[in-house]
């Protein structure tokens, strides 16, 4: 396979495809190929829709209707442009580029680089398979990120705070010269809070925006027609209200500017029964597909606090996860892939708990979390990262598991995204890449930063005994079970220290509670 920027398209016609995958709806494509000197007289685009894949997880109902309505919608748009489109419905993407090549002959086939590993193993395995009566295969450069593996420096466990601040510099987001804005690269200090008090007395009026719905058009509501046929797919299907189209992003996302963003920094790890966006973005589902883009939703968070409209620690947390995390976690995915899906540094073999499945559970955190999953493939970083996966790393759950659980069930979960974010950072598996440390806590956190245990039948404060809340004895026991690794990192000592001062009995006490709730796991 080559990979060139420039293509030369001697003869005259149609004689060019360009694949464009689910997860590359860019408005971009026209300017990208105009640079390779490819335009609609000469090049036809080719989507393609797999069965197998649609069925190859039970992927949750949203996301399928999220990705191919989006496709549909993006070969539209594409068509009404002038380009000669082929969208395919096949039974494999392999049977659907044969059928592609039979009908129309094209001299080469073109693929953006996939963003994820098996996606480009796969279209070099095509492209190597042989049997295509094509000339050339050629791979363009993926344009969908900033940073690479380089990006990391040559430390093991790169810290993501110094990675950030590359970014900003290399962007220039927030930058007055080559000083951060406000003097300070991060405004953490006066993000974190937890949610009022006035928030937790119940049929208190919330400040919280409504999320903007956008109704089901004509193809969305025949994709929703389809998807209510895939028996695998998991989730609701009701209720679907997300955008699909690019204009109908930027609307969504401009809501977000002008109505949560202001309060994102101050409640970004707040958790709130019943609100799970909360004053966050949820414009994950949209930038990983392709629809918005990195950059100019952070051109568009930074004026807004130039002009006054957003304070600079929610803007500066906004940029952060975008330029930094989620830049970081691609970097740290591509230098450690294959290997990273596999990693299990404190050997954690219990199967996941049926509960994520079906909500049945009597730890309201988590089964507003589930439900919360179950009813829009979305919950918010910390409730994905400090309840969901904080359960599963104390319970001693597989971090693969849990990775196919995440990867299957949101709507915004691709592999390069999921997976050094749940193997990594949620269930330290990677043994210190992604996160410096576990990311452990008992039922203190949860307690502060949410207003789940009010409804609860279990009591954050205590530890023992009938209804002792369940983190509280499983962080104990965690902190036991893998004190030697925890001790030999200088940022997680601190418990093990705290377990070595409390009575014997009370250890026992503790452990004997946890293994009594984890054996009555289903
Ligand atoms: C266990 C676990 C699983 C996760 N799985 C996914 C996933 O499948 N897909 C996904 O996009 N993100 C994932 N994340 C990262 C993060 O939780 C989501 O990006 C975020 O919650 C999406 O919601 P939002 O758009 O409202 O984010 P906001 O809080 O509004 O943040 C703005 C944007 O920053 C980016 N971002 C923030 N944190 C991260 C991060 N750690 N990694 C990558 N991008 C980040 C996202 O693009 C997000 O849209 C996961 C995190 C954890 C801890
Ligand atoms: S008491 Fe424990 S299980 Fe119940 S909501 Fe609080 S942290 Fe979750």
């Amino acid at each position: 396979m080559n990979r060139q920027s420039r293509i030369d398209h001697p003869q005259s016609g149609i004689h060019t495809t360009v694949w464009i995958l689910g997860d590359q709806l860019s408005h971009r494509w026209p300017e990208w190929l105009a640079h390779a000197g490819l335009g609609p007289t000469n090049t036809r685009l080719l989507f393609i829709e797999s069965a197998a894949k649609i069925r190859s997880r039970p992927w949750h109902k949203h996301k399928l209707v999220l990705v191919l309505s989006a496709m549909r919608h993006f070969a539209q748009a594409m068509r009404d442009l002038g380009w000669p489109v082929d969208y395919r419905k096949a039974a494999t993407f392999e049977a659907g580029l044969r059928a592609h090549i039979a009908a129309h002959a094209p001299a080469r086939v073109v693929v953006m680089q996939p963003n994820t590993w098996q996606g480009r193993a796969f279209v070099k395995q095509l492209s190597r398979a042989g049997g295509h009566p094509v000339a050339e295969f050629l791979l363009l450069d993926s344009r969908f990120f900033l940073a690479k593996p380089e990006d990391l420096g040559a430390s093991r466990s790169p810290l993501m705070e110094t990675f950030y601040r590359r970014m900003r510099r290399r962007t220039g987001y927030l930058m007055d010269g080559d000083q951060p804005v406000g003097g300070k690269w991060n405004f953490d200090d006066e993000n974190r809070r937890p949610p009022p008090r006035a928030w937790r007395a119940s049929g208190s009026p919330l400040p919280i925006p409504n999320l903007p719905a956008f109704a089901p058009d004509p193809i969305t509501r025949e994709v929703i027609a389809e998807v209510a046929q895939v028996a695998s797919a998991w989730g609701a299907l009701d209720g679907f209200a997300l955008p699909v189209t690019r204009e109908d992003a930027l609307k969504f996302c401009a809501d977000f500017i002008t109505h949560r963003l202001p309060n994102f920094g101050p409640y970004e790890d707040a958790m709130v029964s019943g609100q799970p966006v909360l004053f966050h973005s949820m414009l994950s589902p949209l930038l990983n597909i392709g629809l918005l883009e990195r950059d100019e939703l952070c051109a568009m968070a930074e004026q807004a606090y130039r002009e006054g409209r957003a304070p600079l620690n929610s803007v500066e947390g906004f940029i952060r996860q975008l330029i930094g995390w989620r830049e970081f976690v691609y970097a740290c995915y591509w230098r450690e892939m294959p290997r990273l899906r596999e990693m299990n540094a404190l050997n954690a073999t219990r199967p996941l708990p049926k509960f994520y499945w079906d909500a049945q559970t009597e730890m309201a955190c988590l089964r507003a979390c589930v439900q919360g999953v179950w009813e829009r493939g979305y919950t918010h970083h910390i409730q994905r990262l400090m309840v969901l996966c904080n359960f599963a790393l104390l319970a001693g759950v597989s971090p693969q598991e849990v990775n196919e659980w995440f990867f299957a069930t949101y709507v915004d979960a691709y592999d390069w995204v999921v997976t050094p974010n749940v193997v990594g950072m949620g269930m330290y598996g990677d043994g210190g890449i992604v996160g410096t440390k576990p990311y452990a806590a008992s039922a203190n956190y949860i307690h502060k930063m949410s207003t789940y245990c009010a409804g609860c039948r279990y009591d954050p404060k205590q530890r023992l005994g009938e209804r002792a809340c369940p983190f509280n004895a499983l962080y104990w026991d965690f902190v036991a079970r893998n004190a030697d690794i925890l001790s030999a990192n200088p940022r997680a000592g601190m418990p093990v220290m705290a377990l070595r001062k409390m009575k014997a009995d009370e250890v026992a006490a503790l452990r004997a509670q946890a293994k009594h709730f984890l054996d009555s796991l289903a």
